[in-house]
């Protein structure tokens, strides 16, 4: 039941969302194009408010000469902005181009394509007939799905459906075909009505492929858009190291877009497929990396939180070692219950990584597999590195020990689109406020952590007469100087006060008949609702305090 009601949230976040100018699908007008969003209006502000509070909070604000705590020692960041399109053989050498794949299943019958790990089903019988009922549908949604594939697959009135017999609960199709339980020839596809329509799985790159220059044509034009940041941040390591005077430890970040061509997006933009990625490579000695790993772990974690995103809703997941690449030593999720996963399910929001030295070593020999618990480069037939590395020496000369080595890594990856979708969930409240005459009228509010809200401030004359409008004007321009606010005399004070509720302004400012007496001006506070009268000269101060 409750999982009901965060479905329905989950719409009425997207519905709002739209409906304030925050998220629209992109091309919409065309119908909209699958796994892509434009950020409106408010939204740019939103998501703009978070990737510069992580730019200062991570590079731009970091003091390289304290220890932070849980730090082994002080260290610097700096940052890079690279391209989108880079070098074919980066995407060769990292892994992307071999390994970088789902894989998927077709339908023949609906000419749907699904993600192979992302089907569930189980078995249901009617009257002698046997069918394994798969559904690509997933939280509380799988379950009455197969329901109501299994009605009409046999053929029954609604009335009908107790008679259907279940066997077991959803399973995931891969592991059951895996297991040889279930054949593929036996399934009711997710949107088929015949058995066996499904294909056999095949694997799909995620990259996004493009072809360079006038002439394109044949194989040496392919490129391909970056489905990570972090690529360009290795292919960048000693240019840093060689104008920066950085020295290990140090991290580079670098914003930006990244594109997966990811089979089923969904879930609104949690899985896009053009998306924006906040990175982080640390560089550092290798005897200090699980120091540094866990150090940054933390960070991260604390990172969230500190922009107030409720703890109650964050998960913090170790890996297992199955689970981790074939190069990491140890990697983290920070997960998220967004309202539309099932109940006791998380999202990624970031991953922290600890990736040794495969990456720098990576581009200097050569792509590298794991055999015999050792990274070797990986050869071809005739011997021969598969993907020859750059050949350019990575290593760093430490001055300080008089040793070279190859830094490990530890790679903090955040998607800003994902961040903003999980603060945008979580500020989503609705309750009731008093009205004007004291009655209680719903609202929906977004309580944004400030830093993060769109507009800090709204600056409202009650009426639109008696000289009220001038001061108000007066305010707005000296506050706009510092922050973003708007101004804004349509409406009832009531209604003006919703909508930027609605907007997660925290702070109104109201300029009243008592305003032109003695000079002071309501402050309204979003959350509480507590309204104060501040002196209309200690409101630019006061406010600029707060958002510190
Ligand atoms: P998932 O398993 O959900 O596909 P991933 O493990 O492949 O994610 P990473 O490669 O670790 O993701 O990417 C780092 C971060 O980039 C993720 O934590 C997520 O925030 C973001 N990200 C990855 N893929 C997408 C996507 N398709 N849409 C939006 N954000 C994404």
């Amino acid at each position: 039941m409750e999982k009901q009601n965060d479905q329905s949230r989950m719409d009425r976040i997207v519905s709002l969302a739209k409906r304030r100018g925050f998220i629209f699908q992109s091309s919409e007008i065309y119908g909209g194009l699958n796994g892509f969003w434009d950020y409106g209006p408010l939204g740019v502000a939103l998501k703009r408010n978070l990737k510069e509070s992580w730019w200062h909070d991570m590079v731009a604000g970091h003091d390289e000469l304290s220890t932070l705590p849980g730090a082994p020692t002080p260290y610097e960041m700096t940052g890079l902005d690279c391209t989108i399109i880079m070098h074919p053989q980066v995407w060769k050498v990292s892994g992307h181009f071999d390994l970088f794949h789902d894989w998927m299943i077709d339908c023949r019958e609906s000419k749907r394509r699904y993600r192979y790990d992302h089907l569930h089903g189980r078995w249901a019988s009617h009257r002698g007939k046997k069918v394994f009922v798969v559904t690509d549908q997933s939280g509380e949604e799988a379950a009455p799905h197969t329901v109501q594939k299994a009605q009409k697959f046999f053929g029954l009135r609604a009335k009908q459906v107790d008679e259907i017999e279940w066997e077991g609960t959803l399973v995931p199709l891969a592991a059951s075909v895996a297991d040889g339980s279930v054949t593929l020839s036996g399934a009711l596809g997710p949107d088929a009505g015949e058995a066996g329509t499904l294909t056999e799985p095949r694997e799909f790159n995620l990259m996004f492929e493009t072809r360079i220059g006038a002439l394109a044509g044949n194989d040496d034009d392919r490129a391909f858009l970056r489905p990570e940041t972090a690529q360009g941040i290795f292919m960048n390591f000693k240019n840093v190291l060689d104008t920066s005077r950085v020295s290990v430890p140090f991290g580079i970040a670098q914003i930006g877009k990244s594109f997966r061509n990811e089979i089923t997006p969904r879930n609104f933009t949690f899985r896009s497929r053009e998306f924006e990625q906040m990175e982080i490579e640390f560089f550092c000695k290798p005897a200090d990396s699980a120091a540094w790993y866990r150090f940054w772990r933390d960070r991260r974690w604390n990172w969230y939180l500190s922009l107030g995103l409720t703890a109650g809703k964050l998960q913090l997941r170790e890996h297992h070692a199955d689970e981790l690449s074939h190069y990491s030593v140890g990697t983290a999720d920070i997960e998220y219950a967004f309202p539309f996963l099932a109940e006791g399910e998380f999202g990624e929001l970031e991953g922290i990584a600890h990736r040794g030295d495969f990456d720098l070593r990576s581009h200097m020999e050569g792509k590298l597999v794991r055999q015999n618990g050792q990274l070797v480069v990986e050869t071809g037939p005739d011997g021969k590195p598969r993907h020859r590395g750059s050949g350019k020496d990575l290593s760093y000369f430490d001055d300080a020990t008089r040793e070279r080595y190859v830094p490990h890594v530890i790679e903090p990856s955040a998607g800003a689109d994902r961040a903003v979708l999980a603060f945008l969930c979580d500020a989503y409240h609705e309750d009731e406020v008093p009205d004007e005459d004291g009655k209680p009228r719903s609202r929906t509010v977004l309580k944004l952590h400030p830093r993060l809200a769109p507009l800090k401030a709204a600056i409202l004359p009650l009426v639109k007469k008696d000289g009220m409008p001038e001061v108000a004007i007066d305010l707005y321009r000296r506050l706009k100087a510092h922050m973003p606010c708007m101004y804004d005399e349509k409406g009832s004070v009531g209604r003006r006060y919703a909508r930027q509720d609605e907007a997660g302004t925290p702070w109104c400012l109201t300029i009243d008949g008592q305003t032109l007496n003695d000079q002071t001006v309501t402050l309204r506070d979003r959350d509480t609702l507590v309204q104060t009268r501040v002196p209309i000269d200690a409101c630019v101060d006061m406010l600029r305090e707060r958002l510190h």
